[in-house]
């Protein structure tokens, strides 16, 4: 039996509460104990509390000595593109000229750049640097990711890509979520039906027989599937056992959150454009929004979702970076708390919440993860504050001083 006692924390964010995802007014509670202390067992919590009460009990365990820092649950990261070769340096650069989105994409960039040095990549190339981004993760505290293939396109690379995230899943400490996002984009030489039909006639069902993901998503947008196709994608995949996640509303309209809530979705992410009638068709299915301000942040716009009427209406909201090489660069949840707080005027308690056991709750995972509660896993961060406040406040620094898996230490 390997124990550890943490001791002395400053504040010690244990987010303890009800079962479920937090809404309204409990996202703001996160149930602090301040000098507080924990023991762990085999990984897991045995008891948390006041520092002086869990000393008393500390016998042969290793003391982690957390004064003077801020220990919270590690960060959920429910929404992320973690596979992928290359990188989108020239956009980027032709996006700060002001090139257009079409001028970029005919200068060979876009996301059909990724996708061909992707499918060129072997899997142990496309594995070299997924270690590289977990660890990126880990060092900002994040100790979950979920993550989605979809810069192959073909059944091979598709499957390639999922087969890269499970090995990931062994040799990384980083637990990864992995989602099936073969809807990511239509081929080149293909119709959107015919490759509908590759997707649901064989990819869907390789992916559920290899057992390779346990979600399936799709991006439902003007150019990309529309709202009958993505239905037709999404009504297989569930029927096929995977819970439903979504791309919908990011830059039109077009209805996708009243789809992820008629086919009883897990999530929807994005929802730049979704309006009142959106957000009450998400309330009324229990579907959580996944926001992702660094990729509007990336991209240069300044359209956010409206994280304040999604939480006045009891939404249970929830926080990912979107890590992605073309919108979203960023594998940082602080920074995405303090674009939550500046660009979305969520509070940073409401913030933490979001990114810590409402995300766990997207992710299946709420009785696991997501808050410091015993019999929980010991998934934690000690960071270099002594307000959590500040963790969306510093923004742009790296503020982690040790990160926890399973009551190890991985950072
Ligand atoms: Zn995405």
């Amino acid at each position: 039996m390997s124990s550890l006692a943490l001791l002395h924390a400053e504040q010690l964010v244990t987010l303890s509460g009800p079962k479920r995802p937090r809404v309204g007014v409990e996202m703001s509670e996160l149930a602090i104990i301040r000098n507080g202390g924990m023991l762990v067992r085999d990984g897991k919590i045995e008891s948390i509390g006041p520092s002086d009460e869990i000393e008393q009990n500390v016998g042969d365990a290793e003391v982690v000595d957390a004064r003077g820092g801020v220990v919270m649950p590690g960060f959920v990261d429910a929404h992320t593109h973690l596979v992928f070769a290359g990188n989108r340096l020239d956009d980027f650069e032709r996006r700060a000229r002001g090139e257009t989105y079409e001028q970029i994409a005919r200068a060979g960039g876009g996301i059909w750049s990724t996708v061909e040095k992707t499918r060129a990549a072997s899997e142990r190339d496309l594995l070299a640097d997924a270690k590289k981004h977990a660890n990126w993760f880990l060092r900002c505290g994040t100790t979950t990711v979920e993550a989605k293939s979809g810069y192959g396109l073909t059944v091979e690379d598709e499957l390639k890509i999922l087969r890269v995230l499970r090995r990931l899943k062994e040799e990384v400490p980083l637990e990864i979520v992995p989602t099936f996002l073969g809807a990511h984009a239509v081929p080149r030489k293909l119709t959107p039906d015919e490759y509908l039909d590759l997707v649901i006639t064989e990819m869907l069902p390789r992916v559920v027989m290899e057992n390779l993901a346990e979600f399936c998503d799709i991006f439902c947008e003007r150019g990309y599937f529309d709202i009958d196709q993505s239905r037709k994608i999404l009504s297989e995949a569930k029927k096929l056992g995977l819970n439903l996640r979504g791309h919908v509303d990011q830059l039109t309209n077009s209805g996708g959150a009243k789809l992820m809530a008629e086919l009883g979705g897990t999530t929807a992410d994005h929802l730049e454009q979704t309006d009142e009638q959106g957000i009450a068709a998400l309330r009324k299915a229990n579907v959580q929004p996944v926001l992702l301000p660094g990729s509007v942040y990336a991209l240069g716009s300044s359209r956010y979702p409206r994280a304040r009427e999604m939480i006045e209406a009891g939404l249970a909201v929830v926080l990912a970076t979107d890590f992605n090489p073309g919108s979203s660069p960023t594998p940082s949840m602080p920074m995405v708390l303090s674009l939550a707080c500046t660009q979305m005027k969520m509070s940073p308690a409401e913030a933490i919440t979001a990114s810590t056991v409402n995300a766990a709750h997207s992710v299946n995972r709420g009785d696991k993860i997501g808050s410091l509660e015993p019999r929980k896993l010991a998934n934690f961060a000690i960071f270099d504050c002594q307000d959590y406040r500040e963790l969306a406040y510093w923004f742009g620094t790296p503020q982690a001083l040790a990160v926890y898996v399973k009551g190890g230490r991985v950072l």
